[in-house]
């Protein structure tokens, strides 16, 4: 008689190698149930839509390395709360194996564990998705990291002393699948994929989700364009980044093997890279201590925050989100989301200040748009840009600093190539009337085929009056009341 099979439960890390749950689960002398649960509960925040697409992709992709492995995956949707101890009775598993979640959704982790043990069941946890345990790195009062630097010196020298992970684990040759195997939903079934209309056609181009797909990215990444990352992770025209977000966001990659695969790699760009890998496991150790992060700014003083009246808020966000506030920077950054799921960081921080200091729409507001359209969306890592922009997160920008949108345009796309890319109305207007249209002489825009106000909007708000307004709302906020 063959042993009961031991459950491993893959949830954000979706791969097969370097992954220590796995590794864990193919040592052991039995065969294995891969099982992957579509999370419908009140505490588990929905996927957005892009993200949904993504999921589709990434699992299907598991599902067939396992299959040639000799394993096969289980797919079930619901609360884990119900369906773990419907799988264990159905199948005779006595253990459990998964790599830790940080942050959300609250304790529920914890209390479903607890349960499962007290049915007996052996549960082992490990940390497949941060380069540390948010617990394990502490400031030398023991406190939690509330600024990146002091946090990213910290987590640097643990990575070279005793603290630092292991070489990447290998993929397991095998994961032979029980004889009995319980029945498992159809991934077709879940409808991850939208059906009519089809707006994934730009996301089909951009990406491929999965462990390959990931694998990939990085090399051609740290090929050519990490050599020139340090300067050019600015500028939004060039592909200059690695955009593995969305492949780091689903663990189709772990940290771990991002810096096993850096290490050798002395060059300024190479290190300007790692740190940003820094900051994603800062904003994790931030989620990790604050699983409201989403909705309550980490600066209470903020909840007070006076915004702009809900009609005039809900006009300027319908604006925003359909990339029409007469602003091209902001415009194209709104439209290069839609289409590809993705935003470039210099770009994420523009569009979010705009929204913010120049609408004065909660940040909120934003936030949730990013959730359901970018295929990277993550909960450590939006709520923690959002906060970041906003002023009221840590180690954010003070919120008096508000980017102008006209220089920031010039400063880090000069040549307009990306302004060109995603606003092909304004493409044939000259360099400098690009970035405000509303500045070109009329003899430019007859030319370029602009008719403002008809094929390209007026400016939605005079950002130097916009501005006065944020201000004046931030004074608001830090002057005692009457
Ligand atoms: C308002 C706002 C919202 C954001 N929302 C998300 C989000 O939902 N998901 C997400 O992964 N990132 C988010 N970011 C962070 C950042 O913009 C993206 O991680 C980055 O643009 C992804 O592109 P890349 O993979 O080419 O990054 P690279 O520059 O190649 O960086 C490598 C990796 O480091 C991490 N990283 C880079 N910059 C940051 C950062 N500022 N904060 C945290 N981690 C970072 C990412 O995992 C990234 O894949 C947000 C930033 C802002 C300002």
């Amino acid at each position: 008689m063959s042993p009961p099979p031991v459950l491993l439960w893959f949830r954000q890390d979706l791969r097969l190698s370097d992954n220590p749950a796995v590794d864990a689960a193919a040592r052991a002398d039995a065969p294995l149930l891969a099982l992957f649960v579509l999370e419908e509960s009140e505490d588990h925040r929905p996927l957005g839509r892009a993200a949904r697409w993504w999921l589709h992709g990434s699992l299907d992709r598991l599902a067939r390395d396992i299959e040639t492995r000799g394993g096969r995956l289980l797919l079930r949707r619901g609360n884990p709360t119900r369906i773990l101890p419907e799988v264990i009775t159905e199948s005779g598993a006595r253990s459990l194996l998964a790599n830790q979640r940080f942050g959300a959704p609250g304790t529920s982790d914890a209390t479903l564990f607890e349960t499962l043990r007290v049915d007996g069941v052996s549960v082992r946890l490990f940390n497949g998705t941060l380069l540390h345990h948010p617990d394990a790195l502490t400031t030398k009062s023991g406190t939690s990291f509330k600024v990146f630097t002091p946090f990213w010196k910290t987590l640097s020298i643990a990575l070279t002393e005793d603290l630092a992970p292991g070489s990447p684990l290998p993929t397991p040759p095998r994961l032979d699948a029980p004889d009995d195997h319980p029945r498992s939903d159809n991934l077709e079934d879940w409808t991850l994929l939208p059906l009519r209309p089809d707006w994934a056609g730009g996301l089909r181009d951009a990406w491929t989700p999965g462990e390959a797909g990931a694998r990939d990215r990085l090399d051609r990444f740290l090929e050519d364009p990490v050599d020139r990352y340090a300067e050019g992770r600015d500028l939004p025209g060039q592909a200059l980044t690695s955009r593995l977000s969305p492949h780091l966001r689903f663990g189709e990659i772990s940290p771990n093997q991002v810096l096993a695969t850096c290490r050798g790699n002395r060059s300024p760009g190479a290190a300007a890279f790692l740190r940003e890998v820094g900051w994603r496991e800062f904003c994790h150790h931030l989620l990790h201590r604050n699983p409201d992060m989403a909705h309550r700014p980490l600066r209470e003083e903020y909840t007070r925050f006076p915004w702009a009246g809900e009609a005039e808020a809900a006009a300027s966000l319908t604006a925003w989100t359909q990339g029409r506030t007469g602003y091209p920077i902001v415009d194209a950054s709104l439209r290069e989301l839609w289409h590809t799921g993705w935003m470039h960081n210099r770009i994420r921080m523009i569009a979010a200040s705009f929204l913010i200091k120049d609408l004065l729409v909660p940040w909120q507001e934003g936030e949730r748009w990013f959730w359901d359209t970018l295929v990277d969306a993550c909960p450590a890592n939006n709520a923690a840009g959002w906060q970041w922009v906003a002023g009221c997160g840590a180690d954010a920008a003070p919120f008096f600093r508000i980017f102008n949108p006209v220089t920031q345009s010039q400063k880090f796309d000069p040549k307009g190539l990306y302004l060109r890319r995603w606003l092909p109305e304004l493409a044939a207007l000259p360099d400098a009337a690009l970035h405000a249209p509303w500045t070109a002489a009329p003899l430019e825009l007859a030319s370029a085929k602009v008719r403002l106000g008809e094929t390209y909007p007026h400016p939605i708000i005079d950002h130097g009056q916009a501005r006065k307004r944020a201000l004046a709302a931030l004074k608001s906020l830090t002057s005692p009341a009457p």
